[in-house]
């Protein structure tokens, strides 16, 4: 059996360390106060006259105990630390129990100085200082009748000797139960450590390695933790300490610097909170693209103890989304040079010369269609890298605009075999851009009109209020399943469905669409069902 389950965990329930220092100063704390104690009540039974028969013995152990205690504190004891320490309280009994015994029978009570060392026996050694502990009290009580000859004459003086062992066991018993659980708990204690700090290593490790930064600030504005690329961030921001503020935080057009009151930490600190807010920081060549996200942390009583950052380095993408941009911005406006060049000539092409006469006015039709919509394409190229589209907003009344756009698609869609169904209204004033406002139109009927099958069938509706419009577009056509839907307003986007299939498209319509809805205020929502149909919602401001 495992030797800490006989004599109890006295290491850990004292909490000493196997050390010659920890040997002294247990002697010093525990068995010197006991000695000195019973020192005091051997010097006052001398004076008084007690224990005159067995003098020798009540003086000899007295000296005995002196002497165990000497050698408990140069024995090295403590590398056999079980053993040693079940010895001495052992050892400290035996003196008390010969002392009781030199004592007359008169003054039993000496016997109770054995309790300190049971107590100690039976809260550090469990069981084995239990048993210890017994037979101690046991000796207590037979010794003086041993030493004198005498047995118990009858049932009454025989419990009259058993009682103080009997008490003993007791509260030696109480101990040690209670010394079981409090190791117990301990032990649970010491192993729920070990794991959270296991735990914490594996984070902290984890964290620190990411390329994302991570930082927590709790509730009294103190920087709990940041690793290593949050801490780069801090440097190149050049973060003022006492401020928090950097001097080096710009916003998404790279220049304007960002006041220190809408910086991170401020923000936060007001319960602010944000998800991947795009800010610049640092100089020159060395400014990095960031996106912060700023999160409250909630403790496990449900209060705020704090904020935690999560900062992502994405200036490789931006660099490159903006070198897309570029590129598409300077294609577009080196096609269209020539291309409205084409166009002109074409124009004058047609006034000068009798195309149907000398019989190219087909090839002539051809080309002029082609080149329109070749223009048109590079068109939506220009809008679409032109996020921030410039309206000519004014006040018109859109019924027409809506009816135009929709007489424009009616015969598309009789040729695809897709009925259309209208809702429109007579009159109704609000400030758009009538020209983009008709491009939103024509894009969402032109898609119906591409994806819904033959057969099928579009419901266009206006519908108004004092403040604001809505227009819908439903159609039972294909559908877009929910992962391709959120990306239908990306640019270049087609979904998997109709790429490569029969209907042609650049990906680039609803992106457009987006750009002018967002230019108005107003929102569009998209909602559809694979195979069942699809639905989008502009909602404008009326703006009057
Ligand atoms: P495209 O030129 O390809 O039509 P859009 O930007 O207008 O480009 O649309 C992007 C993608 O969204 C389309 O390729 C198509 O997959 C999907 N989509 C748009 N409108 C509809 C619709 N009414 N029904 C089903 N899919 C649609």
């Amino acid at each position: 059996m495992n030797r800490a389950v006989i004599f109890g965990d006295a290491l850990r329930t004292l909490n000493i360390r196997p050390t010659p220092k920890y040997r002294r100063r247990i002697i010093v704390r525990a068995q010197l106060p006991f000695v000195i104690i019973v020192s005091i009540v051997v010097l006052a039974a001398l004076a008084a006259g007690v224990g005159q028969n067995y003098r020798d013995l009540f003086l000899g152990a007295w000296v005995g105990l002196l002497v165990i205690t000497g050698l408990a504190l140069i024995v090295p004891w403590e590398r056999d630390l079980q053993v040693g320490g079940l010895t001495i309280p052992t050892l400290d009994i035996v003196a008390i129990a010969l002392m009781a015994a030199a004592v007359e029978p008169r003054y039993p009570t000496i016997g109770l100085l054995i309790l300190l060392p049971v107590l100690v026996l039976a809260y550090a050694f469990g069981w084995a200082g239990f048993v210890a502990a017994v037979l101690g009290g046991s000796l207590v009580a037979a010794l003086p009748l041993i030493i004198r000859n005498l047995q118990p004459y009858s049932i009454a003086s025989f419990l009259q000797v058993a009682i103080t062992p009997i008490n003993v066991a007791l509260l030696a018993a109480g101990v040690a139960f209670a010394s079981s659980i409090v190791q117990r708990i301990q032990r649970k204690l010491e192993v729920a450590t070990a794991a959270s700090d296991n735990e914490r290593a594996v984070i902290l490790t984890v964290l620190e390695t990411m390329d994302v930064g991570t930082a927590f600030v709790s509730e009294t504005g103190a920087t709990a933790f940041t690793n290593a690329a949050f801490r780069d961030v801090v440097k190149r921001s050049r973060v003022d300490p006492v401020s928090r503020a950097g001097t080096r935080v710009y916003a998404t057009d790279r220049v304007t610097p960002v006041p220190p009151e809408h910086q991170m930490v401020a923000q936060a600190a007001r319960g602010d909170y944000f998800e991947s807010r795009l800010y610049w920081v640092g100089d020159g060549a060395e400014q990095r693209a960031l996106l912060i996200t700023a999160r409250p942390v909630i403790g496990p009583a449900g209060d705020k103890i704090g904020t935690a950052f999560v900062s992502k380095d994405v200036t490789d993408l931006t660099d490159a989304i903006r070198a897309r941009e570029d590129f598409l911005a300077g294609v577009s406006h080196e096609l269209r040079t020539p291309l409205t060049s084409i166009i002109g000539y074409l124009e004058v092409i047609e006034d000068s010369v009798d195309a149907k006469a000398i019989g190219i006015d087909r090839e002539l039709g051809i080309i002029q269609r082609n080149s329109n919509q070749l223009m048109m394409r590079i068109g939506d190229l220009l809008n679409v890298t032109d996020e921030h589209i410039s309206l000519h907003r004014r006040i018109v009344d859109i019924c027409p605009i809506v009816k135009q756009s929709v007489d424009a698609i009616r015969f598309r869609a009789e040729n695809a075999g897709v009925s259309l169904e209208v809702t429109m209204c007579d009159e109704f004033a609000a400030s758009v851009d009538p020209g983009r406002f008709a491009q939103v139109l024509d894009n969402l009927l032109t898609n119906a009109v591409k994806y819904t099958p033959r057969g099928g069938s579009i419901r266009a509706e206006l519908s108004t209020d004092a403040t604001e419009f809505t227009i819908t577009v439903t159609d039972t056509g294909t559908g877009i399943s929910a992962t391709e839907l959120r990306h239908i307003f990306d640019r270049f986007y087609r979904s998997e469905s109709v790429r490569g299939g029969g209907v042609s498209g650049a990906g680039l319509g609803l992106a457009i669409v987006q750009n002018i809805v967002r230019a108005h205020d107003a929102t569009i929502d998209v909602e559809s069902e694979l195979g069942v149909g699809t639905t989008f919602t502009v909602r404008m401001p009326r703006g009057v």
